[in-house]
Protein backbone atom coordinates (compact mmCIF):
# COMPACT_ATOMS: atom_id res chain seq x y z
CA UNK A 1 0.00 0.00 0.00
CA UNK A 2 1.33 3.55 -1.14
CA UNK A 3 -0.55 6.04 -0.44
CA UNK A 4 -0.20 10.35 -0.55
CA UNK A 5 -1.63 11.24 2.85
CA UNK A 6 -3.82 9.72 5.41
CA UNK A 7 -6.03 8.24 3.63
CA UNK A 8 -6.14 4.92 5.53
CA UNK A 9 -6.94 3.68 9.02
CA UNK A 10 -6.22 -0.20 9.74
CA UNK A 11 -9.23 -2.00 11.50
CA UNK A 12 -9.61 -4.03 14.18
CA UNK A 13 -12.31 -6.92 14.05
CA UNK A 14 -15.64 -4.91 13.34
CA UNK A 15 -17.41 -7.41 15.22
CA UNK A 16 -15.43 -8.20 18.42
CA UNK A 17 -12.99 -5.41 18.61
CA UNK A 18 -10.18 -7.34 19.21
CA UNK A 19 -6.66 -7.19 16.89
CA UNK A 20 -5.99 -10.37 16.96
CA UNK A 21 -5.93 -11.99 13.30
CA UNK A 22 -4.27 -13.85 10.38
CA UNK A 23 -3.66 -12.79 6.78
CA UNK A 24 -6.31 -14.38 4.14
CA UNK A 25 -4.68 -12.87 1.19
CA UNK A 26 -4.26 -9.34 -0.51
CA UNK A 27 -6.89 -7.99 -2.71
CA UNK A 28 -6.38 -5.35 -5.84
CA UNK A 29 -8.92 -2.75 -5.64
CA UNK A 30 -7.83 -1.98 -9.38
CA UNK A 31 -10.96 -1.79 -10.75
CA UNK A 32 -13.15 0.16 -7.75
CA UNK A 33 -13.51 3.47 -8.30
CA UNK A 34 -13.68 4.63 -4.92
CA UNK A 35 -9.96 6.41 -4.65
CA UNK A 36 -10.55 8.35 -8.15
CA UNK A 37 -13.55 9.72 -6.73
CA UNK A 38 -12.06 11.00 -3.76
CA UNK A 39 -9.06 12.35 -5.48
CA UNK A 40 -6.67 9.64 -3.91
CA UNK A 41 -2.92 9.22 -5.65
CA UNK A 42 -2.36 5.25 -4.64
CA UNK A 43 0.08 3.22 -6.67
CA UNK A 44 -0.83 0.12 -5.34
CA UNK A 45 -4.22 -0.13 -4.57
CA UNK A 46 -4.37 -3.26 -2.29
CA UNK A 47 -5.81 -4.35 1.01
CA UNK A 48 -5.78 -7.74 3.04
CA UNK A 49 -8.28 -9.71 3.80
CA UNK A 50 -7.86 -10.99 7.59
CA UNK A 51 -9.46 -12.90 9.76
CA UNK A 52 -10.07 -12.67 13.09
CA UNK A 53 -8.33 -15.24 15.81
CA UNK A 54 -11.15 -14.61 18.12
CA UNK A 55 -14.54 -14.24 16.99
CA UNK A 56 -13.66 -15.95 12.97
CA UNK A 57 -15.19 -12.69 11.26
CA UNK A 58 -13.09 -11.95 8.37
CA UNK A 59 -12.35 -8.07 7.47
CA UNK A 60 -10.47 -5.91 5.22
CA UNK A 61 -7.36 -3.69 6.99
CA UNK A 62 -6.62 -0.69 6.06
CA UNK A 63 -9.66 0.65 5.26
CA UNK A 64 -9.83 4.39 3.77
CA UNK A 65 -11.23 6.53 6.95
CA UNK A 66 -14.54 6.95 7.92
CA UNK A 67 -14.39 10.32 7.63
CA UNK A 68 -13.45 10.09 4.07
CA UNK A 69 -15.64 7.36 3.49
CA UNK A 70 -18.61 9.33 5.10
CA UNK A 71 -18.24 12.28 2.67
CA UNK A 72 -18.05 9.67 0.14
CA UNK A 73 -21.21 7.99 0.32
CA UNK A 74 -23.20 11.32 1.74
CA UNK A 75 -21.78 13.94 -1.03
CA UNK A 76 -20.68 11.61 -3.95
CA UNK A 77 -22.75 9.04 -4.28
CA UNK A 78 -21.76 5.17 -3.70
CA UNK A 79 -19.50 3.76 -6.86
CA UNK A 80 -22.75 1.35 -7.41
CA UNK A 81 -24.77 4.89 -8.36
CA UNK A 82 -21.96 6.77 -9.85
CA UNK A 83 -22.66 6.09 -13.71
CA UNK A 84 -26.42 5.03 -13.33
CA UNK A 85 -27.67 3.16 -16.43
CA UNK A 86 -30.97 3.80 -18.10
CA UNK A 87 -34.09 3.09 -15.59
CA UNK A 88 -34.70 -0.47 -15.88
CA UNK A 89 -37.10 -0.87 -13.14
CA UNK A 90 -37.54 -3.34 -10.47
CA UNK A 91 -34.67 -6.26 -11.60
CA UNK A 92 -34.94 -7.84 -8.39
CA UNK A 93 -38.77 -8.62 -7.90
CA UNK A 94 -38.05 -12.07 -7.07
CA UNK A 95 -35.92 -11.60 -4.40
CA UNK A 96 -37.62 -8.75 -2.78
CA UNK A 97 -40.76 -10.52 -3.14
CA UNK A 98 -39.54 -13.68 -1.22
CA UNK A 99 -37.81 -11.46 1.34
CA UNK A 100 -41.32 -9.88 1.89
CA UNK A 101 -43.39 -13.15 2.34
CA UNK A 102 -39.97 -14.25 4.73
CA UNK A 103 -40.27 -10.68 6.74
CA UNK A 104 -44.57 -11.34 6.66
CA UNK A 105 -43.94 -15.31 8.78
CA UNK A 106 -42.64 -12.64 11.27
CA UNK A 107 -44.69 -9.59 11.02
CA UNK A 108 -47.78 -9.32 8.85
CA UNK A 109 -48.29 -5.22 9.93
CA UNK A 110 -46.72 -2.65 11.23
CA UNK A 111 -43.70 0.03 10.86
CA UNK A 112 -40.41 -1.09 8.55
CA UNK A 113 -37.38 1.05 8.73
CA UNK A 114 -35.04 0.24 5.95
CA UNK A 115 -31.51 1.35 6.18
CA UNK A 116 -29.87 1.78 3.08
CA UNK A 117 -33.01 1.83 1.06
CA UNK A 118 -31.08 2.23 -1.94
CA UNK A 119 -33.51 3.12 -4.83
CA UNK A 120 -36.34 2.05 -2.49
CA UNK A 121 -37.84 -1.48 -4.86
CA UNK A 122 -37.81 -3.45 -1.89
CA UNK A 123 -39.61 -0.70 0.80
CA UNK A 124 -42.08 -0.67 -2.16
CA UNK A 125 -42.91 -4.11 -2.24
CA UNK A 126 -42.82 -3.86 1.47
CA UNK A 127 -45.50 -0.71 1.12
CA UNK A 128 -47.60 -2.57 -1.13
CA UNK A 129 -48.03 -5.46 1.21
CA UNK A 130 -49.51 -3.65 3.77
CA UNK A 131 -46.44 -2.22 5.96
CA UNK A 132 -45.82 1.56 6.48
CA UNK A 133 -42.44 2.18 5.29
CA UNK A 134 -39.80 4.30 6.23
CA UNK A 135 -36.30 4.47 4.99
CA UNK A 136 -32.90 6.28 5.12
CA UNK A 137 -30.13 6.32 2.45
CA UNK A 138 -27.33 8.49 2.15
CA UNK A 139 -26.74 8.75 -1.71
CA UNK A 140 -28.62 11.46 -3.09
CA UNK A 141 -28.97 10.04 -6.46
CA UNK A 142 -30.80 6.73 -4.93
CA UNK A 143 -32.67 8.72 -2.46
CA UNK A 144 -33.92 11.11 -4.83
CA UNK A 145 -35.51 8.04 -6.82
CA UNK A 146 -36.75 6.57 -3.97
CA UNK A 147 -38.39 10.10 -3.35
CA UNK A 148 -39.05 11.30 -6.46
CA UNK A 149 -40.51 8.17 -8.82
CA UNK A 150 -41.53 5.57 -6.06
CA UNK A 151 -43.18 8.26 -3.81
CA UNK A 152 -41.58 7.02 -0.15
CA UNK A 153 -41.00 8.04 2.70
CA UNK A 154 -37.37 8.24 2.39
CA UNK A 155 -34.84 10.71 3.60
CA UNK A 156 -30.92 11.27 2.19
CA UNK A 157 -29.19 10.93 5.26
CA UNK A 158 -27.36 8.29 7.77
CA UNK A 159 -30.06 6.58 10.62
CA UNK A 160 -28.27 8.63 13.51
CA UNK A 161 -29.40 12.16 11.07
CA UNK A 162 -32.89 10.90 10.38
CA UNK A 163 -36.14 12.07 12.05
CA UNK A 164 -37.12 8.57 12.23
CA UNK A 165 -34.09 8.14 14.55
CA UNK A 166 -36.79 9.02 17.23
CA UNK A 167 -39.54 6.46 16.41
CA UNK A 168 -39.36 2.91 17.23
CA UNK A 169 -40.15 0.29 14.65
CA UNK A 170 -41.82 -3.18 14.18
CA UNK A 171 -39.01 -4.20 11.43
CA UNK A 172 -35.59 -3.27 10.45
CA UNK A 173 -34.48 -3.90 7.24
CA UNK A 174 -31.00 -3.84 5.46
CA UNK A 175 -30.16 -5.74 2.62
CA UNK A 176 -26.21 -5.21 1.71
CA UNK A 177 -25.46 -2.31 4.09
CA UNK A 178 -23.40 -4.26 7.38
CA UNK A 179 -20.32 -5.09 4.92
CA UNK A 180 -20.03 -2.06 4.58
CA UNK A 181 -19.72 -0.62 8.24
CA UNK A 182 -16.61 -0.69 10.40
CA UNK A 183 -18.10 0.68 13.24
CA UNK A 184 -20.71 -2.75 14.11
CA UNK A 185 -20.99 -1.21 17.81
CA UNK A 186 -22.29 2.06 17.45
CA UNK A 187 -23.78 0.78 14.38
CA UNK A 188 -25.87 -1.86 16.26
CA UNK A 189 -26.61 0.29 18.86
CA UNK A 190 -28.56 2.83 16.54
CA UNK A 191 -30.35 0.09 15.02
CA UNK A 192 -31.15 -1.42 18.21
CA UNK A 193 -32.40 1.44 19.64
CA UNK A 194 -34.87 1.81 17.27
CA UNK A 195 -36.48 -1.26 17.52
CA UNK A 196 -39.93 -2.08 19.56
CA UNK A 197 -39.19 -5.37 22.51
CA UNK A 198 -39.73 -8.08 20.19
CA UNK A 199 -39.12 -6.25 16.62
CA UNK A 200 -37.31 -8.30 13.62
CA UNK A 201 -33.96 -7.53 12.40
CA UNK A 202 -33.51 -8.62 8.93
CA UNK A 203 -30.50 -8.83 7.15
CA UNK A 204 -29.22 -9.56 3.93
CA UNK A 205 -25.03 -9.59 3.10
CA UNK A 206 -22.57 -11.94 1.58
CA UNK A 207 -21.09 -15.27 2.82
CA UNK A 208 -17.39 -15.54 3.39
CA UNK A 209 -17.67 -19.12 3.86
CA UNK A 210 -19.78 -20.04 1.18
CA UNK A 211 -18.32 -22.28 -1.36
CA UNK A 212 -18.67 -19.77 -4.69
CA UNK A 213 -16.88 -17.44 -2.01
CA UNK A 214 -14.00 -19.95 -1.11
CA UNK A 215 -13.77 -20.74 -5.00
CA UNK A 216 -13.67 -17.27 -5.95
CA UNK A 217 -10.76 -16.48 -3.45
CA UNK A 218 -9.55 -12.82 -3.65
CA UNK A 219 -11.52 -12.48 -6.70
CA UNK A 220 -14.76 -12.93 -4.51
CA UNK A 221 -17.64 -10.45 -6.09
CA UNK A 222 -17.74 -8.43 -2.32
CA UNK A 223 -14.29 -7.77 -2.99
CA UNK A 224 -14.85 -5.58 -5.97
CA UNK A 225 -14.96 -2.20 -3.76
CA UNK A 226 -13.16 0.21 -1.67
CA UNK A 227 -16.88 0.14 0.17
CA UNK A 228 -16.81 -3.42 1.41
CA UNK A 229 -15.04 -3.73 4.36
CA UNK A 230 -16.83 -6.63 6.75
CA UNK A 231 -17.85 -10.12 5.49
CA UNK A 232 -19.51 -12.22 6.94
CA UNK A 233 -20.05 -16.12 8.13
CA UNK A 234 -22.96 -17.81 9.97
CA UNK A 235 -20.63 -17.82 13.21
CA UNK A 236 -19.39 -14.22 13.51
CA UNK A 237 -23.50 -12.86 12.58
CA UNK A 238 -24.71 -15.24 15.33
CA UNK A 239 -22.01 -13.78 17.76
CA UNK A 240 -22.63 -10.04 16.50
CA UNK A 241 -26.70 -10.80 17.33
CA UNK A 242 -25.95 -12.63 20.09
CA UNK A 243 -23.78 -9.93 21.54
CA UNK A 244 -26.77 -7.26 20.47
CA UNK A 245 -29.13 -9.25 22.92
CA UNK A 246 -31.26 -10.65 19.80
CA UNK A 247 -32.41 -14.27 19.68
CA UNK A 248 -34.52 -16.49 17.68
CA UNK A 249 -31.63 -16.44 14.84
CA UNK A 250 -32.61 -17.85 11.58
CA UNK A 251 -29.68 -17.79 8.65
CA UNK A 252 -30.53 -19.03 5.09
CA UNK A 253 -28.13 -19.86 2.73
CA UNK A 254 -29.58 -17.70 -0.50
CA UNK A 255 -27.97 -16.58 -4.06
CA UNK A 256 -28.68 -12.37 -4.50
CA UNK A 257 -31.99 -12.27 -7.33
CA UNK A 258 -33.08 -15.64 -6.36
CA UNK A 259 -33.14 -17.09 -9.61
CA UNK A 260 -31.82 -20.69 -9.46
CA UNK A 261 -31.28 -20.73 -13.31
CA UNK A 262 -29.73 -17.96 -14.01
CA UNK A 263 -27.20 -18.54 -10.70
CA UNK A 264 -26.66 -21.71 -11.28
CA UNK A 265 -25.51 -20.27 -15.02
CA UNK A 266 -23.04 -17.92 -13.66
CA UNK A 267 -21.37 -20.27 -11.13
CA UNK A 268 -21.01 -22.47 -13.95
CA UNK A 269 -19.44 -19.28 -15.95
CA UNK A 270 -17.16 -18.85 -12.47
CA UNK A 271 -16.39 -22.61 -12.59
CA UNK A 272 -15.16 -21.70 -16.46
CA UNK A 273 -13.29 -18.45 -15.47
CA UNK A 274 -11.39 -20.21 -12.77
CA UNK A 275 -10.43 -22.95 -15.26
CA UNK A 276 -8.71 -20.10 -17.83
CA UNK A 277 -6.96 -18.20 -15.81
CA UNK A 278 -4.76 -16.96 -15.62
CA UNK A 279 -4.86 -16.51 -19.48
CA UNK A 280 -8.00 -14.14 -19.53
CA UNK A 281 -8.16 -11.07 -17.79
CA UNK A 282 -8.77 -10.79 -13.99
CA UNK A 283 -12.59 -11.04 -13.37
CA UNK A 284 -14.44 -10.64 -10.25
CA UNK A 285 -17.05 -13.90 -9.68
CA UNK A 286 -20.37 -12.25 -8.98
CA UNK A 287 -22.11 -12.19 -5.81
CA UNK A 288 -25.00 -13.82 -6.98
CA UNK A 289 -23.79 -17.38 -7.03
CA UNK A 290 -25.04 -19.09 -3.64
CA UNK A 291 -22.93 -16.69 -1.53
CA UNK A 292 -25.58 -14.66 0.33
CA UNK A 293 -27.29 -15.37 3.69
CA UNK A 294 -30.57 -13.73 4.73
CA UNK A 295 -30.71 -13.09 8.60
CA UNK A 296 -34.08 -12.62 11.02
CA UNK A 297 -33.78 -12.16 14.53
CA UNK A 298 -35.36 -11.11 17.12
CA UNK A 299 -34.83 -8.35 19.43
CA UNK A 300 -35.09 -8.95 22.99
CA UNK A 301 -35.23 -5.31 24.17
ZN1 LIG B 1 -13.59 -10.71 16.05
Amino acid sequence: MKETDSFFVDQICPVCKTSLHTKVFSINHRQSQVLDMLGATVKEPYADIVKCKECQHNYMTPIISDEKLTHYYSKINSEFYANPKPEVGNINEKEYADYTKLIQTKCKTGKVLEIGCGKGYLLKTLQDNGFECYGVEPSPFAAGFAKETLNLQVENCFLHESSFFNMKFDVVVMIDVVEHISNMQRFMQQVSSVLKPGAIIFIGTGNIDSFNARFAGSNWGYFVSWEHVSFFNLKSMRALLTNFNYTDIEIRKTSLQHRPVKNTVEFIKNVAKKAINPFVKRKFYHGICYDHMIVMAKHKG
